[in-house]
């Protein structure tokens, strides 16, 4: 019966947020519902499941409510890539241009052994700067990435080119 669940009816568009004219995808109304949540992380770890991943990185902060359920069934390890200033002891930084300005996204230096295999996770794929500077952060650090994994993907944007890493996608949008 799982496999008949329509993931998409449970993800909710909220127009003008966080601004007028932007469509955001809110993954929350999936996640507040116990055999849709369950379903979506079944999928993911199948996905996930044969790039052999030693650590998943979870970009913060909703990469951090798929990664840790996925880390758990996959039997590997987690780690935070976090906005600057969160992570204590010694981080390796990466700054990257958004539309308006840019951000900073860290990494604890000690966080990945050399050559360690990682997938990187997020809730949903947009422009796709957000996951090419998390590649960009985890090579920084020593990282093999294997691949990058999300739940939704808006295609039309184009983001997965700029991302130097096989993306994996549960749900398109146009
Ligand atoms: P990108 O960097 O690919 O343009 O944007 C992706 C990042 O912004 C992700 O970290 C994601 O959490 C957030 N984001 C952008 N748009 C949406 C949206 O419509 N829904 C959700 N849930 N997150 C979004």
């Amino acid at each position: 019966a799982h496999e008949e669940i329509d993931l998409k009816r449970f993800i909710r568009h909220v127009p003008d947020f966080p601004k007028p004219g932007i469509l955001f995808y809110d993954i929350s109304t999936l996640m507040r519902n116990p055999d849709a949540w369950q379903l979506a992380m079944g999928r993911l770890a199948r996905q996930v499941a044969p790039l052999k991943p030693d650590l998943l990185a979870a970009v913060e902060s909703r990469g951090f409510l798929t990664a840790a359920p996925l880390a758990d069934r996959l039997g590997c390890g987690l780690l935070m890539l976090r906005k600057c200033g969160k992570l204590p002891g010694e981080t390796i930084s990466h700054t990257y241009d958004l539309e308006y300005g840019s951000d900073t996204l860290e990494i604890q230096a000690d966080a990945i052994q050399p050559g360690q295999r990682v997938v990187v996770m997020d809730d949903l794929l947009a422009t796709g700067g957000t996951l090419a500077a998390s590649v960009a952060l985890l090579r920084k650090a020593g990282a093999n990435v294997v691949g990058a994994s999300v739940m939704v993907e808006l295609t039309s944007l184009g983001g997965r080119n700029k991302v130097d890493a096989p993306v994996s996608t549960l749900l398109t949008y146009k």
